[in-house]
């Protein structure tokens, strides 16, 4: 199968994720992998666009599992030689009416969206084929909640030298501080999901950087995006898009022609760049 190009979305059994497999079973000529941490829903999800006329193959995902991560990265170096489109649209987020403490929150909030979506792309990207593409679904809350961090983290966060390992440090560092109910007096704002997008979208930047070094002349692209406000589980049914337009953005990025190097390592929103 090593001449079949391949897609896979995260946590795509329902919301943006699944309208992002629903757009790419259309359009992408290849393979589409529709994923979830629990294979009932996933198989469900599947009947689902069954039932619309499409067939995306499944397999299982839960990105905070590293061994199952690691599972689906055999699968793909096996069946395909690689991977030629990546997703990373799995996420979570606490209602606002949620009396989860906020140290919970972030030790939570912080292990998916961070630390497993980082895990997802340490395992995945190096399959990445050339020409690939590469989205993390991040929020326009990245760019919102950066103005609340201290000048200091702002700077570190702005900054176009930050290493992967330091941004790391930064997170665990919220999280820990979160616990010690110091992140207010240490710079953080009391915005888990946020800062946890803001740790998306600078790990974007910082992976762009590094495939422009290790993997240089490939036309590998990848940008982190805001979907928009998605009637979904998580956002409710007063926000403004459908799942099929909140996957338009992801989907634009995920299907890149080759012919063009940009947009590379940014964060985009209703297909237009935001400022960092
Ligand atoms: P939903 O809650 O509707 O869907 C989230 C998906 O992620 C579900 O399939 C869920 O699976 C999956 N997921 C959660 N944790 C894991 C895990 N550990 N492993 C694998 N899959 C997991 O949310 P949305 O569709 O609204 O959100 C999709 C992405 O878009 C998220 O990253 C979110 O932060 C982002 N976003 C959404 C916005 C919106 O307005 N909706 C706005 C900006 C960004 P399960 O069903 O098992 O829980």
């Amino acid at each position: 199968m090593a001449g079949v190009r391949v897609a896979v979305v995260t946590g795509s059994n329902k919301g943006v994720g699944l309208a992002v497999v629903r757009a790419l079973c259309r359009q992408f000529q290849g393979d589409v992998y529709l994923t979830a941490r629990n294979p009932q829903l996933g198989e469900e999800a599947v009947k689902t666009l069954n039932n619309e006329g499409l067939c995306p193959l499944f397999h299982q995902l839960d990105i905070n599992d590293l061994k199952s991560i690691r599972a689906l990265q055999d699968f793909l170096k096996e069946k395909y030689g690689g991977l030629d489109v990546l997703v990373n649209n799995a996420g979570i987020a606490f209602k606002a009416a949620d009396t989860t403490p906020f140290a919970i929150q972030a030790e939570v909030i912080l292990k998916t969206n961070f630390f497993g979506t980082r895990n997802v792309c340490n395992e995945l990207l190096p399959l990445i084929k050339p020409n690939g593409r590469v989205v993390n679904v991040s929020s326009i809350f990245s760019q919102t909640t950066l103005p609340k961090c201290s000048p200091e983290l702002q700077e570190r966060f702005r900054s176009a030298t930050i290493t992967e390992d330091e941004l790391v440090k930064l997170m665990e560092t919220f999280v820990k501080d979160a616990g010690n109910g110091v992140h207010e007096e240490n710079g953080w704002p009391s915005f888990a999901y946020g800062v946890s997008k803001i740790g998306v979208t600078v790990l974007s930047r910082i992976q762009a950087r590094q495939l422009k070094e290790s993997r240089k002349g490939e036309g590998i692209l990848l940008n982190a995006c805001c979907p928009g406000w998605v009637r979904t589980d998580m956002a409710g049914p007063n926000a403004t898009k459908s799942p099929d337009e909140g996957a338009e953005t992801p989907v634009y990025l995920a299907l890149l022609p080759t012919s063009v190097d940009s947009p590379f390592g940014l964060l985009i929103s209703d297909k237009k760049v935001l400022a960092w």
